[in-house]
Parts: C-alpha cells; structure tokens; sequence
C-alpha cells in the first residue's frame, strides 16, 4: 500500500486532499508501462486518439467548476481567477486533438541533387518521439499541465506526468477527464511526490525521449546537466520587464501593469517585475498605477469578492515580504503594499529601484513591481535586457517606429507592443530565450517537439 500525505489550503492550513507518495520503484513500472502505451498509441490512428481527446475536451468543459474549485483550494489562487484558468482546459485539448492530427511531412527534390535522377523518391513523415516526461509547477496547475498532455497525447506520444508537490489534485482531476474518456492503460501515468526525490530518475531515464519542464531556472539547469541524450524543453524563470516610452498611453499603461504585476499574486513566469518608465512620465504613471493597485482587492481564495488569493507558503510569502524591504534599505520608495498577513500579501509597487540590484535582476514571484526611470528610449531598452533572463515583455507606446525598433530589440521570446508580457492565447508559441529556457510550448509549437521527422528514400530502377 503506498503511503499518503496530505494537501493543504494554503489560506488556512486545511486538508484538501490526500495523494500517494510515490517511490523510485514507481518510477521505473510508470515508465515500463508508458514504453507500452507509447507503442500503442503512436499505432493509433490520428482520428481515432483524436475522438477520445474531443471526448476528454467535452469532460473538462462539463467539470469546469470543479476543477475550478479544486486549484483554488489547492493553490489559494482566488476562485475567479481559478475559474478562467479552468475554462481553458476543454480548448487546449481541442487543439492538441487538431494540431496532433495535423503530422505533415514533406517531398524532397532528390533529382536536384548531383548524380540522382528521377528514380528515386524521398519524403519525411513526422512521427511521435514515444515517452514524454512531462514536469509542472504549482503556479497554473491545470494550464501547464495540459500545454504538455494535450500537444503530446493529440500526437501520439504516452506521458508520466509529475506535477507540482503542492498541486497534484488538479492534475489528478485532469488525468481523469482522459482515463474517462477512454485513453488506454499506460499512455497518462500520474506520478505524485517529491521532485527532489523522483526527478533524477524521470528526466535522466533512457527509456523516456523527451522531458518537457516547466519550473525554476535552477531546478532547470540541474535537469539539462544530467537529462543525456533526449528531446528537452524548459520552460523557466524571468523577471520580465515593462517599459513606459515618454509617448506612451499612461492611463493604459497603468490599468495594464495594474493588473499584469499581480494576478495570481504574481506567481506568474511571465507576471510583470519590472517597469521602466522615461523620466519624462514618471510622475503620472505612478499616479495614475497607485489607486488601481490599491484597489485590488485580497483575501479568502474562496470569496466571490477576491480578486487575487495567497501565495503557495508560508515561506514564499515571508520571502517575498523579505524582499520587499530589502529593496526598501537598497533605496527603494515603498508607494503602496508589502504587508503580509499569513500567506497574503497586499500588492505592493516600489518606485526608485536601482535596476541592477537583486529586487530586479532575480525572479521574485510575489505581488509587487519595481520601478525605475529611464533618460531615452535607448536607456530603457538597455535595462530591459540587463537581466539573465528573456521570457516576456511590454513596451508602450504610440510611435510605430519605436514600436517596431523594441520588438526587435528587446530580448524576450515574447515582446508585447501596448500591453504587458501578462498575455496568453494557448495557440501561440511561448518560451523564453537567455536563462528563460529553450524550445516552445503553445499547442502547435509543442507538437513539433515532442514528434521526429523521419526521412524516408524509395530506391527504385530507372525504366
Ligand atoms: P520548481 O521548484 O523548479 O518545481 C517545478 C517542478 O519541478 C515541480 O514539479 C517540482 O517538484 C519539480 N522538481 C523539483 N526538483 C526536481 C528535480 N531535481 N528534477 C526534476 N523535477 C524536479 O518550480 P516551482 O517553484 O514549482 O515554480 C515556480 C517557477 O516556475 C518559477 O521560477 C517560474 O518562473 C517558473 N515557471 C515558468 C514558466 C514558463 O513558462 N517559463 C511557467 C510557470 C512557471 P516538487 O514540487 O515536488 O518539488
């Protein structure tokens, strides 16, 4: 029998649920079994996986509320917030039925190479890679569950998933929409416990092809040293930058920060950190950000007045309070926020931040922002890239010229004119550049990289 532990709420410390605490020996059957399932599937054909995954798009649509319900008790995102990532869940599978039965390959032109006529033939197909080990952290536990099953069981692959410690019963109530959907035995495994002690066996195993990680840049790093040779995708950590050009729209500007800086209490990879505003329009930015983040309100995940909920802990919340006033004694002016009450912190926006010190430069995953001025819009470029990092950006403003100038110029995978890096449509390819990652997710970003395209050559005789 395995043993069980328990799952929390992190408002108030209750028992929300109960998961199996799974061992280095259920590693190795989990992936005996999806080596199984993996030849299984990627023998079935396109329009039949296609059925069972618009049945398990139907089952995510019709348990909406309670999947809702579920990553609000175990996550303390606030249900509103809940609810908009569990309305996604039926779409994205949608799309990785479609994408995944979209495997195209191509004709290759031999003849046009020296010395082969027309008697050969030459195309790729695009097939499965087999084993996906899919890995997923706390932040959006049905979102980023699903960016990695959905494009990988719409095409063809099996998959261990290894959710977040703290957010396992979403996953677990996300698997199920495919067990009753009827995906067969051993294509979804749902492996629950500790990462620490499960990782290195997941990712460095031979028989799995790909590992698709969403997580920390460290835990991250630690998975590219030691994964060997297979398929990686690593989606990672940033502090991603907004920048305000002295042209810009401030009223829109601000209600966009007001809201991409502290949704999810900014436990979001691609929540904004920093925003650098020409010293030209600093004044009313910040008088026009400050009462909408003060309006925001906190509290109770589970009332329908809460705008946003808690942080996952205890300790991240103290961490991120501790943060806060250490930019404070680097130099930093607290304008609003930073006091925590258990695991809530108010939103809090500190101005006049050196933008190389750490409350800038390193991922701070909490509800508060760092603002610091620019003197051109060169300058602010410049700070925008000065972070390890690459993941998102924004930049404002009215000119078409420094629009398109930023977009090429600022160092992130995914560069937002007018609005802030808080922005997603699942379709679209997502993933950052420097210590943000590599490789993509968005549906069909992720189908190409967990499939291989294989070469094929018919040698025939010339008549
Ligand atoms: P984390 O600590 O790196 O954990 C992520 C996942 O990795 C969890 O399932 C964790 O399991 C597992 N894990 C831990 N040690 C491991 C190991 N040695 N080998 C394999 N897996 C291991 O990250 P987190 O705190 O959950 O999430 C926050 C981070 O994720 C932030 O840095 C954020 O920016 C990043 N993130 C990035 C994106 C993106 O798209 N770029 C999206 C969301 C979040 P346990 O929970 O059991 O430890």
């Amino acid at each position: 029998m395995a043993t069980l532990e328990d799952i929390h709420s992190p408002f108030d410390g209750a028992v929300v649920g109960q998961v199996p605490v799974s061992t280095l020996a259920d590693v190795n059957d989990a992936i005996g079994n999806a080596v199984k399932g993996a030849e299984l599937w990627r023998r079935t054909p396109a329009h039949v996986r296609s059925a069972i995954m618009l049945k398990a798009a139907q089952l995510a649509d019709d348990r909406q509320e309670l999947i809702a319900q579920i990553i609000s008790s175990e996550n303390g995102k606030s249900l509103v917030e809940a609810r908009g990532e569990a309305s996604r869940s039926g779409e994205i599978i949608r799309l990785g039925a479609f994408e995944g039965s979209q495997l195209y390959g191509t004709t290759l032109p031999l003849d046009a190479n020296k010395g082969t006529g027309l008697e050969k033939l030459g195309f790729t197909i695009r097939q499965p890679v087999g084993v996906v080990v899919a890995i997923s952290p706390f932040n959006y536990p049905a979102l980023l569950v699903l960016h990695k099953l959905a494009p990988a069981l719409g095409s063809g692959n099996s998959v261990v998933l290894k959710p977040a410690r703290a957010t396992p019963l979403t996953a677990i109530a996300i698997a199920q929409c495919f067990y009753d959907a009827g995906l067969p035995e051993g294509v979804l495994t749902v492996l629950t416990g500790s990462g620490t002690l499960l990782g290195d066996a997941l990712v460095s195993d031979s028989r799995v092809r790909k590992v698709s990680f969403t997580g920390s840049t460290s835990t991250g790093t630690h998975i590219a040293s030691i994964a060997g040779i297979k398929k990686l995708s690593l989606e990672l950590g940033s502090s991603c930058p907004v920048v305000v050009l002295d042209d810009a729209d401030i009223e829109l500007a601000a209600e966009a920060v007001s809201l991409g800086g502290y949704i999810n209490a900014g436990q979001v990879c691609i929540s904004v950190q920093r925003v650098i505003v020409h010293e030209k329009v600093m004044a009313d930015f910040l008088s026009a950000l400050k009462p909408k983040v003060e309006a925001i309100k906190i509290g109770d995940p589970k009332s329908e007045a809460t705008k946003v909920g808690t942080l996952i802990s205890q300790a991240e919340a103290k961490r991120v309070e501790a943060c806060i006033a250490q930019a404070v004694k680097d130099g930093g002016k607290l304008l609003t926020g930073g006091e925590r009450s258990g695991t809530l912190i108010k939103p809090a926006i500190v101005s006049n931040v050196d933008p190389r010190s750490s409350f800038a430069q390193d991922e701070l995953f909490g509800p508060a922002i760092a603002v610091s001025s620019a003197t051109s819009t060169k300058e602010a470029i410049d700070l925008a890239n000065s972070t390890a990092y690459g993941l998102g950006a924004g930049v404002f403003t009215k000119n078409v010229d420094l629009a398109i100038q930023s977009a090429r110029e600022v160092d992130a995978g995914i560069v937002h004119i007018n609005w802030t890096p808080l922005w997603r449509a699942d379709l679209m390819p997502y993933g950052g550049l420097k210590a943000s990652g590599i490789g993509k997710e968005g549906v069909r970003s992720a189908v190409e990289e967990m499939t291989e395209v294989k070469t094929i050559i018919l040698h025939g005789r010339t008549w």
